[in-house]
C-alpha cells in the first residue's frame, strides 16, 4: 500500500478538520486516535478521501513515508508527553513530530530538546482559526529548527490561509518560538474580545437594542475596525433562540470560560516586566465573570450606580462614535503591549523574531484577523521600526485623534458603574507611557525610607545613586 505523506494523532475537532484540509491539498493522510471508535467513525464519514485509519500506533507509524511527518493534535499538557513517549521507540532518526496544540512554550522547549536527544526533529506549531480555520486554512506559527521548517514548508504553506496570495505561515524562530507567539496571539485575542464586550456593555446600559447593536458592529466592520471578531459579534446579535424565539445573547449566562493561554501570556508579561494592562484586564474580567455567585451577593451590599440606570446625555450617534474611538485606541494599546512582549522575549531567547512577518500571518485564518494588521506590518517593515507600536505615525495619529473620546468613554463608564478594565487599563498605559514625569519619585523615596534602596536625583548625573540617612523618625 502506498505510504502516506502525513500522519495525524488526535481526532477531536481540530485534528479532524486539519486532516480534511491536508487531504484536500492532494496529500494522503494516516490517522490515529487513542479511542479507536472515533477514528473508525471519522473514516466511515469520509469514504472517498485518501485517508488511512490506523488502530495501533505501530500500524500508524508503518503507514508513513520517510521522513515521517506526524502532527499531534491532542489535549495540551501531559497527553502531548504521553503521545511523544509512545511514538519515539517506533520512529527512525530524522522523523518529524509536530505538536499543533496549544502547548505552553516552555514545555515545547523541553520537548524540543528531548526529541533532539532521541534523534527526532520536533516542531511546536501554534495553529489558530478554530474548527473552520483548521478545515479551510488556519494561521500557523511553527517553531523549531529552520532545516525542519524547510521540510514541512510545502505542506504548511498549502494548508494555511492565504491573504493577497501569501500563505499565513512563516517560520517564527527556533525552539519554542512558534508556541510562544501563538500564546501571545491568544492573549491578544482575549484583549480584542474583552474590548468588544466593554463596548457592548456601555451600549446595553445606554438602552441600545440588539438590533441596533448588530447594525453598529456591522457598520464598524466596514471600516478600519474590520475583523473576524467584530463581524461575528454583529451576527451574534441577530441570532434567535429556536426554543423561545428570544435573542440568544440575552439567554447566555454571563460567566466566561478560559483554557489558560491568556493567563500564561499575562504571567509571561509579569516575568518579563512588560506592562500588559489591556490583556491582563481581559483575563481578570473573565475571572470576575466566573465569580457569579459572589457578584450576586455583592450586588445587594456594595453601593454604586446601577449599570441599567444610565442616563445618556448625548445622542446615540455621538456615543457610537466615541465608543468606537475608545475601542480602536485600546486595541492599538493591546497590540503594542503584545508585540512588546514578543519583542522582549524574542530578544532574550535570541529568536530574531520579525514582528512585521508575524502580524502578516495573523491577517488570515486566525481569530484575530483584522484589516489593521496590514498597518502593523507596514510599521515594522519601515526603515525605522517604532520602539512601541503607538509611535508608528499611522497609529499615533489615530491615538491623538481618538484620545479625547476615549477619556470621555472611560469617565462615562466609571460614573455609571460600568466596569471597563481593558478600556481603562489601556488608557492608563497610554497616559503613563506619554508622561514625562510620573510619581515614581515618591515611590523611590518610600523605598529608600524603609529599605535604603537608594535613588537617583534630577540634579545629578544619571546612574549616580543616593541614600538619605536621616529620614524623619516615625513617632
Ligand atoms: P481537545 O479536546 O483539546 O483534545 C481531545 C483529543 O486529545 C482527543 O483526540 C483525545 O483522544 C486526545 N487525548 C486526550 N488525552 C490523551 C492522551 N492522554 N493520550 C492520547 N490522546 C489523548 O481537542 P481539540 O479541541 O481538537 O484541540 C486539540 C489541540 O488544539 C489542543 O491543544 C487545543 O488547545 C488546540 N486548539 C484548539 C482550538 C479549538 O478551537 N478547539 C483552536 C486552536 C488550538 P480521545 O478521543 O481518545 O479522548
Amino acid at each position: 500500500m502506498e505510504k502516506s505523506d502525513f500522519g495525524l494523532i488526535g481526532l477531536a475537532v481540530m485534528g479532524q478538520n486539519l486532516v480534511l484540509n491536508v487531504e484536500s491539498r492532494g496529500f494522503q493522510v494516516s490517522v490515529y486516535n487513542r479511542t479507536t471508535s472515533t477514528m473508525e467513525e471519522f473514516i466511515a464519514e469520509n469514504p472517498d478521501k485518501k485517508l488511512v485509519g490506523c488502530e495501533t500506533l505501530e500500524e500508524f507509524v508503518n503507514s508513513l513515508a520517510s521522513p515521517r511527518k506526524i502532527q499531534i493534535m491532542v489535549k495540551a499538557g501531559a497527553p502531548v508527553d504521553a503521545v511523544i513517549e509512545s511514538l519515539i521507540p517506533l520512529l527512525d532518526e530524522g522523523d518529524i513530530i509536530i505538536d499543533g496544540g496549544n502547548s505552553l512554550y516552555t514545555d515545547t522547549e523541553r520537548r524540543d530538546k528531548y526529541c533532539a536527544e532521541a534523534g527526532m526533529r520536533f516542531i511546536g506549531a501554534g495553529v489558530s482559526g478554530g474548527e473552520e480555520g483548521a478545515l479551510k486554512g488556519p494561521s500557523i506559527m511553527p517553531g523549531g529548527p529552520e532545516s525542519t521548517w524547510e521540510v514541512m514548508k510545502p505542506i504548511f504553506e498549502s494548508i494555511s490561509a492565504k491573504v493577497d496570495g501569501e500563505p499565513c505561515v512563516v517560520h517564527i524562530g527556533e525552539g519554542g518560538a512558534g508556541h510562544f507567539v501563538k500564546m501571545v496571539h491568544n492573549g491578544i485575542e482575549y484583549g480584542d474580545m474583552q474590548l468588544i464586550c466593554e463596548a457592548y456593555n456601555i451600549f446595553k446600559a445606554a438602552g441600545f437594542s440588539n438590533e441596533e447593536l448588530a447594525d453598529i458592529f456591522a457598520d464598524w466592520n466596514e471600516g478600519d475596525l474590520e475583523s473576524f471578531l467584530i463581524e461575528i459579534t454583529a451576527n451574534i446579535f441577530k441570532q434567535k433562540d429556536p426554543e423561545t424565539g428570544k435573542d440568544i445573547v440575552d439567554l447566555i449566562v454571563d460567566k466566561a470560560g478560559q483554557k489558560g493561554t491568556g493567563r500564561w501570556t499575562v504571567m509571561g508579561s509579569v516575568e518579563q516586566a512588560v506592562p500588559f494592562s489591556t490583556i491582563a484586564g481581559s483575563v481578570e474580567a473573565r475571572i470576575l465573570s466566573s465569580m457569579r455567585d459572589q457578584r450576586k451577593v455583592a450586588s445587594g451590599i456594595l453601593e454604586g450606580p446601577s449599570n441599567w440606570d444610565f442616563n445618556l446625555e448625548m445622542s446615540k450617534e455621538d456615543l457610537v462614535k466615541k465608543v468606537r474611538n475608545a475601542l480602536y485606541a485600546s486595541k492599538i494599546v493591546s497590540y503594542a503591549q503584545g508585540l512588546d512582549l514578543i519583542s522582549k522575549v524574542g530578544a532574550d531567547k535570541g529568536w530574531d523574531l520579525n514582528l512585521g512577518e508575524i502580524a502578516k500571518i495573523w491577517r488570515g485564518g486566525c481569530i484575530i484577523r483584522a484589516r489593521f494588521l496590514n498597518r502593523i506590518t507596514e510599521a515594522y517593515t519601515a526603515d525605522t521600526p517604532p520602539t512601541n507600536l503607538m509611535l508608528a505615525p499611522f497609529f499615533t495619529e489615530i491615538l491623538n485623534q481618538g484620545q479625547s473620546d476615549w477619556r470621555e468613554v472611560v469617565a462615562l463608564a466609571a460614573t455609571n458603574g460600568i466596569p471597563v478594565p481593558s478600556f481603562g487599563g489601556s488608557l492608563a498605559y497610554y497616559d503613563a507611557y506619554r508622561a514625562e514625569r510620573l510619581p515614581a519619585n515618591l515611590l523611590q523615596a518610600q523605598r529608600d525610607f524603609f529599605g535604603a534602596h537608594t535613588y537617583e536625583r534630577t540634579d545629578k548625573p544619571e546612574g549616580e545613586f543616593f541614600h538619605t540617612e536621616d529620614w524623619p523618625e516615625l513617632i
